[in-house]
């Protein structure tokens, strides 16, 4: 329960309407999409960056914790309350486009922006806006920023970080920064934007975002590869993401997420087939996407590619992505818990990598299969158990911790995507040298002297 002087000085800043502290209210604010749960103190609603300025100062002076908070749509628990305080939650006032900017091709947002509805907005006026996280319907650009999400076309267009420009945001003392321009290059002083990317609100809360638009290109068109082995198909990944051509998007599904899809929907994939590849290219002409199609389907043939499909229509390409999009849901078929990571490397080493998840799988007998985007290396390892028993429980963490060095041996990261939270705290050890780790702390405690901004994540004290 918070402290009946804070809630009231609280209450002060935002308003009646805009804190609560009842059970309703401090439940739906507990969870995020790791399924664990923590409650707050209370959830505070800020209605513009002087809201935010002024709950962090009083927070600050008071060793209140404050956790910034989008959708609430991480998988890796940044949003969640787990060491009490208030949630500072964006979504509610702080979630408008302030400006399109056509002549400079950039936006300027507020965090609590949903990302389908800044795409649908720049699309209406020709621009592209391409990070594209399957979450994007819900979750928020200030939750995306704070993550560095990245989606299905980042194979091509890149992730969150390659379209911030600037960012405006609040220190926990009530300071403002203004990070970054709205220039194509800037050089002077430290890259402040850049190292609040990812920062997953540990550092500062993100109140407005500049962001790089791109020209829309006019088509697309999908195609789907399916292969004998996964090994084949790993391999035609960085060769053709090698080969000149750049696809949107290059998915993948291992032959236990397609037997998984098809048990589930029963669409007549190809359950025998190691693997398939449902592919992307865009482009304004249709002569060069013809191209970039048979460049890409010459690739996949000269490495054991078996059958090589062209969506003749936008239903016909929603046919080929459908196997893709179900997966995650699919993969339940194999047990009730699902241990979902996702680690990334460098896609030379995808056939490598693959192997060794495979073969953690069986050295524990648990089955992992995985999809994903490979075009970027991004591979979801799912391991899956029945969570009704401790023993598998145990097993299964036992394997994610193997798939974690596997993936260190072979250059990666322990998350392309998703972040560390408090979900991958433990193995924060594994990636970065004590020394890496003091850094990170120090860089902390520089924004954060007091911790009181969603502390004790990041595998941070
Ligand atoms: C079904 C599903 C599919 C997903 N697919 C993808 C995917 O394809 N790619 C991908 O990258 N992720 C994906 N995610 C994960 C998640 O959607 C992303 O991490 C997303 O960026 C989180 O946005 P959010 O608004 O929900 O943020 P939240 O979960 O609310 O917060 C995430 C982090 O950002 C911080 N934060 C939020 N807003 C602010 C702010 N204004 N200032 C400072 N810190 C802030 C929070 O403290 C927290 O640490 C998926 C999740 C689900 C449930």
């Amino acid at each position: 329960m918070i402290e009946e002087q804070h809630a009231q000085a609280l209450t002060a800043i935002v308003g009646a309407e805009n804190i609560y502290t009842d059970k309703a209210h401090l439940i739906a604010y507990s969870y995020d999409a790791t399924r664990e749960r923590f409650e707050a103190d209370a959830v505070v609603f800020p209605r513009h960056e002087a809201d935010v300025s002024a709950i962090l100062r009083y927070c600050d002076a008071h060793r209140i914790i404050v956790v910034p908070r989008g959708a609430g749509s991480g998988f890796t628990g940044g949003a969640l309350p787990s060491r009490g305080g208030i949630v500072l939650a964006m979504e509610k006032h702080m979630n408008k486009i302030l400006e399109i900017d056509m002549q400079n091709m950039v936006a300027v947002v507020q965090p609590g922006v949903i990302n389908k509805d800044l795409q649908k907005a720049v699309e209406a006026v020709g621009l592209f806006y391409p990070p594209d996280p399957a979450s994007q319907e819900y979750s928020t650009i200030g939750g995306n920023v704070n993550e560095n999400a990245g989606g299905m076309r980042a194979a091509k267009y890149g992730i969150t970080k390659d379209y911030v420009m600037a960012i405006r945001a609040v220190r926990p003392n009530g300071d403002i920064i203004k990070a970054g321009k709205r220039t194509i290059k800037d050089v002077a002083g430290y890259n402040i934007a850049g190292i609040l990317i990812a920062s997953e609100g540990t550092l500062a809360v993100t109140t407005e975002v500049t962001l790089k638009l791109l020209s829309k290109p006019k088509l697309t068109k999908t195609a789907m590869g399916v292969f004998e082995s996964v090994n084949a198909a790993m391999e035609a990944v960085y060769k053709t993401m090698a080969s000149g051509v750049t696809p949107v998007a290059m998915e993948f599904l291992d032959n236990l997420t397609i037997r998984a899809v098809e048990a589930t929907f029963h669409k007549g994939l190809p359950i025998e087939a190691g693997a398939i590849l449902v592919t992307d290219v865009d482009g304004n002409l249709e002569e060069d996407l013809a191209f970039q199609l048979e460049v890409i389907e010459r690739v996949f043939r000269e490495n054991g590619c078996q059958e090589f499909k062209i969506a003749a229509n936008a239903k016909e390409s929603a046919d080929l992505w459908f196997a893709r999009r179900n997966a995650s849901p699919s993969l339940s078929i194999y047990g009730s818990k699902k241990l979902n990571e996702d680690v990334t490397v460098p896609r030379a080493k995808l056939p490598e990598t693959l192997e060794r998840f495979y073969a953690i799988g069986e050295k524990y007998g648990v089955k992992i299969p995985c999809f994903g985007h490979t075009g970027d290396g991004n591979v979801h390892t799912n391991v899956m158990v029945d969570g009704k028993d401790p023993q598998q429980v145990k097993i299964a963490y036992q394997a994610i911790e193997e798939i974690f060095q596997a993936t260190i041996d072979m250059g990666g990261t322990l998350s392309g995507e998703h972040g560390i939270g408090i979900a991958k705290a433990p193995y924060m050890h594994m990636a970065f040298t004590p020394e890496e780790m003091q850094l990170f702390q120090d860089i902390k405690r520089a924004f954060d002297p007091n911790n009181i901004l969603n502390p004790f994540k990041m595998g941070l004290e």
